[in-house]
C-alpha cells in the first residue's frame, strides 16, 4: 500500500476506559480523509498518538515508516490542528507565527505568507486572547502549514468556524489534497466531511466500523 500514515492496532485506556480498541486505517497522499464518529469514538487520541503526543498501550502508528518521533525534522513533515491551547493569549497572532516559524528555520516571509493563505491579515496584529474561535482555528491552520508539510492532521477544524470560514476550509483541505498532500481531518459531524473528504474512515468505540470512498459509503447508508 502506498499509505503514508498507517495506523495498525492502537490500544490505550486511560484509568477503565477503553479509548482505543484496535483502531487501524492508513491515510494516502492526495486524498482527503474524513475521520468521522461521534464525541468519545476515540478520534482525538488515534491523532495524538500519530502525532507522538500521547503513548499507546498496544499497536503503531507510522508516517511514512516511522514512529513521529524518529521523524528528522517532524514540524515541517507532519503539520497539526489540536486545539489552540498553547496560544499565548498577550501575544499578536503574528508573533505567535513568529516563534513556531523559528522553532523550523524559517522567517517573517513564510509567517506573512501563511497569514495571507488562512485570511488573517488584518487579525494578526491583534493580541491572540481577543480573536474569534473562527480565527483561533485559521491562526491553527496557518501553524500547521508552516512548514508547508506533506501530512496535515487536523482534528475539528470545522469547530467554531462560521459557514463562510467552512466553505473556505472545505477549498483549502482539497486543494492541499489536490497538490499531493496525506490530509487526515476528523469532524464529529458527517456532513461536514461529505463534500469535502473522499475517503472516510468512521470510527466507533475506539474502533474502525467503515473505510470507504464516499461515494460508497453514501451508497450503502
Ligand atoms: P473523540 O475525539 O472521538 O471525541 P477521544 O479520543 O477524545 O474521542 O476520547 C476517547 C475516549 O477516551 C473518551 O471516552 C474520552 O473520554 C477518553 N479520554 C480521552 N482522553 C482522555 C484523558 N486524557 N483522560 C481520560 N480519558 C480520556
Ligand atoms: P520568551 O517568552 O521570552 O520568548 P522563550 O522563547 O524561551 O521565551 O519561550 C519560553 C516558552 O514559552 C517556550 O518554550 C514556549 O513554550 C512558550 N512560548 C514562547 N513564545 C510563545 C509564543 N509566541 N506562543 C506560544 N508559546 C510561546
Amino acid at each position: 500500500t502506498d499509505a503514508c500514515v498507517v495506523v495498525n492496532g492502537l490500544r490505550k485506556r486511560f484509568g477503565p476506559t477503553i479509548a482505543l480498541d484496535g483502531m487501524s486505517f492508513g491515510v494516502r497522499p492526495g486524498l482527503v480523509t474524513g475521520f468521522a464518529g461521534p464525541n468519545g469514538a476515540g478520534k482525538s487520541t488515534t491523532m495524538r498518538v500519530i502525532l507522538g503526543l500521547d503513548a499507546a498501550d498496544e499497536g503503531t502508528a507510522l508516517i511514512g515508516g516511522r514512529p513521529y518521533r524518529d521523524l528528522r525534522r517532524p514540524l515541517c513533515q507532519v503539520g497539526s490542528l489540536l486545539d489552540a491551547s498553547a496560544l499565548q493569549p498577550g501575544r499578536t497572532a503574528r508573533d505567535h507565527l513568529m516563534w513556531l516559524a523559528r522553532s523550523q528555520g524559517l522567517g517573517a516571509r513564510r509567517v506573512d505568507a501563511v497569514i495571507e493563505q488562512v485570511g488573517l491579515r488584518t487579525a494578526a496584529r491583534r493580541r491572540a486572547g481577543g480573536l474569534s474561535l473562527g480565527m483561533r482555528q485559521r491562526l491553527g491552520i496557518a501553524a500547521a502549514l508552516l512548514g508547508d508539510p506533506p501530512v496535515l492532521i487536523m482534528d475539528e477544524p470545522f469547530n467554531g468556524m462560521d459557514p463562510e470560514g467552512i466553505i473556505w476550509i472545505r477549498a483549502l483541505l482539497r486543494s492541499l489534497a489536490a497538490e499531493g498532500r496525506a490530509v487526515l481531518v476528523s469532524s464529529h459531524l458527517m456532513s461536514e466531511l461529505q463534500d469535502t473528504a473522499d475517503h472516510v474512515v468512521v470510527a466507533g468505540r475506539g474502533r474502525v466500523i467503515a473505510d470507504a470512498s464516499v461515494a460508497r459509503l453514501l451508497e450503502t447508508a
